[in-house]
């Protein structure tokens, strides 16, 4: 009879597999807590800049925003997220006509945060931000104008 199937032996390795589990017990007591204790911690929290909330249009030195409507994102996006207005207007220095931007809409609801249209942008025109707490109650608030 091996010793591990003693009486005595059975005491000894059930002691031994207490103790093993007692030892991560105490080592994770004392390791540094990760647990986030949101939304208490909301005004210390840490979001990468890197994380992909939501579509905006950031702006150039001018105020103004940068799309020229080429409709790149538009077509490039595989649900049908983005949803452009555009309108011809005669440009008053060259005297020829080109399009511009009338509405953006984003619609948060149906977007998978690929980045394509981001990445196909030619002007950097859009982009993602981090802000995450993006729930509603009502689905039709997810429809959004970013050109303002
Ligand atoms: S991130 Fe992807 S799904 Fe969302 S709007 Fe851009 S292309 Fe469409
Ligand atoms: S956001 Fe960029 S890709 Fe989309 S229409 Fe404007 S310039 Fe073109």
């Amino acid at each position: 009879m091996e010793f591990k199937e003693t009486y005595i032996g059975r005491i000894f390795y059930g002691m031994r597999s207490l103790l093993i589990g007692l030892h991560t017990t105490l080592k994770e007591f004392f390791t540094k807590k990760v647990t986030e204790q949101y939304p208490e911690n909301r005004k210390t929290q840490h979001i990468s800049e890197r994380h992909r909330a939501m579509l905006y249009m950031p702006l150039d030195e001018n105020g103004n925003n940068k799309c020229i409507a080429c409709g790149l994102c538009a077509n490039t996006c595989p649900n049908g997220t983005i949803v452009i207005k555009t309108k011809t207007v005669t440009d008053e220095e060259t005297g020829k006509s080109k399009k511009v931007l009338v509405d953006y809409t984003y619609d948060l609801g149906s977007c998978m945060y690929c980045q394509l249209c981001v990445n196909v942008c030619p002007k950097e025109a859009i982009a993602f931000n981090n802000h995450f707490e993006n729930a509603v109650f009502d689905r039709s608030k997810l429809f959004i104008k970013l050109n303002k």
